[in-house]
């Protein structure tokens, strides 16, 4: 398939993004609508709880099964976690916002609607910003509305019955629907993987693909350039990232077939299969007018006050952005560390919490404390497949071990020794390289002894260097590590072996 990729111009930024020299001139547009289950303990209108993994059907009270006569009570957590993440993507937050019934028949939802919020969603616009090919592109939100989830059939356990788990019945979502802002797979994955830092650094859904907090829908279509937009199929249920990316990919080169062979893409709801890794179609895109939606009677209007907006404004954490530009003019280090540094609030604190601990942030140990984590210690979570709250001892042994560094004690060579002990035994680096007999020799009588020796014993080799062959230097330099057992101060070695061989 040609190169469909083409970028065009995103105005709030100002800055022209080019196409990576596209073959074929289809703009692929994408738009994706983004469910999140809102972190609460409990469901959206009953009391029960949203507990993950528990046996079917008990986390459900008699409203989430819908007896005659049960009546939702609005959990007001769930609306300040909505308020918080329309905060967080500087959107607009509506001080009315309104529940609507939208009505279908399946047997996971016993009321035989779901309430939703159409007409009146409580927040509208904002936006997140992704970088993409060193250039910011903002993805422009059009709406968050708050909605309930459906429960779930289960088919599997019996080859005669279905069965029915209403556990997720009524448990909280916020619809995040963006503009058809992006132009490529890249694209949309950025702008989720963006998106679920954000929510995870404001704790408003926790993200993971595994329980199914968050799913995604994509609309995609295929156009010309100055034309208007294609029609759209829309790939419903995606649970995670890499999958997202496979059925764009598979829809984008779909419909360019479709269109290069006179055909027309109709506009659809597609399901993603990942197992072939194609999209098939499930059923033709239905109007909300389908659904009858109208306002749910057994609700008020959700009516904001200032001072509430106010005080969940005043929660908001840093942001990953503010944290990123903050870590680079901080501490110096550069924009590639601070993205994988900032990634996860965890990681960003620990970070911060073992450059405090470090004498000498004057003299870059940030820097040297970012290299040491993203090299060594998430390597060494990685393969032990371990998460950075798993770690073992106090953050501040980095600390102690690269200011170790900086004052000569140890070489960044002995270093990775101490480190590795470190990570296995949770053993201080000062009480390793005592234990060890690690400490650097930066005795430069000693050193001078050795190299006395290395240039005695190597007569030829000092002649061939004095007539010119340097790289007999790094040879020799060896020697001399050898002599020292490896723990010779390398500058001083290098030093002063010029010295002597001047
Ligand atoms: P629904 O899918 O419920 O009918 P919308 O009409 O609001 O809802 O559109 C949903 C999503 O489709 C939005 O994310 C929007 O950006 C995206 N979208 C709209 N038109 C197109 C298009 N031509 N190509 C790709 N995405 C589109
Ligand atoms: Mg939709």
């Amino acid at each position: 398939m040609s190169d469909t990729r083409a970028y065009k111009t995103d105005e709030k930024i100002g800055k022209e993004v080019e196409a990576a020299a596209p073959s074929s001139d289809w703009e692929v547009v994408i738009g994706l609508e983004v469910h999140a289950q809102i972190s609460s303990d409990s469901k959206l209108f009953s009391r029960s709880p949203t507990e993950y993994g528990r046996e079917p059907n008990m986390n459900v009270a008699m409203y989430d099964v819908s007896f005659p006569g049960m009546l939702p009570v609005l959990n007001e957590f769930c609306v300040d976690q909505a308020i918080k993440t329309g905060l967080a993507i500087e959107g607009t937050i509506n001080r009315i916002s309104i529940f609507d019934r939208k009505n279908y028949f399946y047997p996971d939802l016993p009321s035989g609607y779901q309430i939703s919020q159409l007409y009146h969603p409580i927040v509208t616009d904002g936006h997140v910003t992704i970088e993409i090919d060193g250039l910011k592109k903002n993805i422009n939100i059009e709406r968050i509305h708050i909605e309930q989830d459906a429960g779930k059939s289960i088919h599997t356990l019996s080859p005669n019955n279905s069965y029915i788990d209403l556990n997720r019945s009524g448990v909280p979502l916020m619809e995040i629907v963006s503009k058809p802002d992006m132009r490529s797979a890249a694209e949309a994955m950025l702008y989720v993987k963006k998106l679920r830092m954000i929510l995870r650094y404001i704790e408003t859904c926790d993200c993971s693909m595994e329980k199914g907090s968050i799913r995604f829908d994509a609309n995609v279509s295929i156009h010309k350039p100055g034309t208007p937009f294609g029609n759209r199929a829309e790939v419903k249920n995606i649970n995670s990232i890499k999958f997202l990316g496979q059925a764009i990919d598979y829809e984008v080169a779909r419909q360019i077939g479709i269109v290069e062979s006179g055909g027309v893409v109709v506009q659809e709801t597609r399901l993603f299969d990942s197992v072939n890794i194609e999209t098939r179609s499930m059923r033709a895109k239905e109007d909300s007018a389908d659904y009858r939606y109208f306002p749910d009677p057994d609700l008020k209007p959700v009516i904001l006050t200032e001072e509430r907006i106010e005080r969940i404004r005043a929660t908001l954490p840093e942001l990953p952005d503010a944290k990123k530009e903050r870590f680079i003019k901080q501490y110096c280090i550069g924009p590639v560390d601070a993205d994988v540094l900032v990634e996860e609030v965890k990681v960003a604190d620990l970070f911060e919490e073992a450059v405090s601990a470090s004498r000498f942030v004057d003299k870059n140990s940030p820097k040297l404390i970012a290299n040491w984590m993203i090299s060594e210690l998430f390597a060494v979570l990685n393969k032990n497949n371990r998460d950075i709250s798993d770690i073992n001892f106090p953050i501040s042994y980095l600390s102690e071990m690269v200011d170790l560094i900086i004052d000569g004690t140890i070489s960044g060579k002995i270093a990775k020794t101490v480190f590795a002990n470190m990570v296995e035994t949770w053993r201080r680096p000062e009480q390793i390289i005592s234990e060890l007999g690690l400490v650097q020799i930066s005795d430069d009588l000693v050193i001078k002894r050795a190299i006395a020796k290395v240039l005695e014993d190597n007569p030829n080799k000092v002649t061939e260097y004095k007539a010119g062959k340097l790289k007999l230097f790094g040879f020799l330099v060896g020697m001399v590590m050898k002599e020292l057992h490896g723990k010779g101060n390398p500058k001083m070695v290098n030093d002063l072996l010029q010295e002597a061989l001047r």
